[in-house]
């Protein structure tokens, strides 16, 4: 289960800290970077976190800032309970469906 309000519109949608405006990204539109953020030795084997930014820019001249961490665990496995989303200068409405990424 994801921790996350998932869109199923395949959207990431946020609301901007400074005038709340939503601003609605599509998937096929976002660049995600992914690289591996963080390892940790678990008892099955590695988990890694795989994190990206995504800066969105709003009409109002804030940038919202998205970090997309998606948990792998076991080793090739979507751990979707441990992903996580943080938003800076903003507010997470809802996020497209998280999948491991592909390098
Ligand atoms: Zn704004």
């Amino acid at each position: 289960m994801a921790n996350y309000s998932v869109n199923q519109q395949g959207q990431l949608v946020v609301k901007c800290s400074e005038c709340e405006k939503e601003i609605v990204e599509h998937k096929e539109d976002i660049y995600m970077d992914f690289e591996v953020d963080s390892t940790n030795d678990r008892s099955m084997s590695v988990e890694k976190i795989h994190s990206a930014i995504i800066p969105i820019q709003c009409d109002c001249g804030n940038e919202v800032q998205v970090t997309i961490s998606v948990c792998e665990y076991p080793e090739g496995c979507h751990s979707e309970e441990n992903d996580s989303i943080d938003v800076d200068f903003g507010e997470l409405v809802s996020c497209f469906s998280l999948e491991l990424p592909k390098y």
